[in-house]
């Protein structure tokens, strides 16, 4: 479904600035008018004022006007980290692709941590992201494969 994301998030990842932990990360957010936005990490030697690749494509999109319910897909070359559950939730991006830590291409619905009842509530059948072990990548890298 949302493949050619993926593809084009891997391009999309050598533009990261990641001197930090040298851990690119890209993602492509596609509206539901059919725009996409590009996005990167972005690190800062404050570690945590960084963002993530899937955070910079929404903002870029909010930037231009979107808004929740605006995002029919995201392609990413890292599992979301929970930060970015939530915000791909909140923002309702249909369809999440990534590679997983067995290097498979998968594609869930958005879900969030934080917002189980809400999620019960609507639910689709579709499945969700699975919740993130400690032992897999994330779109944050390097802290979360050194508890490994
Ligand atoms: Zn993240």
């Amino acid at each position: 479904m949302s493949v050619d994301l993926h593809e084009k998030a891997k391009a999309a990842a050598a533009r990261a600035y990641a001197p930090y932990s040298n851990y690119l990360v890209g993602a492509v957010v596609r509206t539901r008018d059919g725009r996409e936005f590009a996005g990167v990490n972005v690190e800062n030697a404050a570690y945590p004022l960084g963002i993530c690749a899937e955070r910079t494509a929404i903002a870029k999109a909010v930037s231009e006007g979107y808004k929740p319910g605006d995002f029919e897909a995201i392609g990413i070359t890292a599992s979301p980290c929970g930060g970015c559950r939530q915000w791909l939730y909140e923002f309702g991006v249909e369809a999440v692709t990534f590679e997983n830590r067995n290097g498979e291409i998968v594609t869930y619905t958005a879900s969030s941590p934080t917002s189980r009842r809400r999620r019960a509530a609507a639910s689709s059948g579709s499945p969700t992201v699975p919740s993130t072990s400690s032992s897999s990548p994330t779109c944050r890298g390097s802290r979360s494969r050194s508890t490994r």
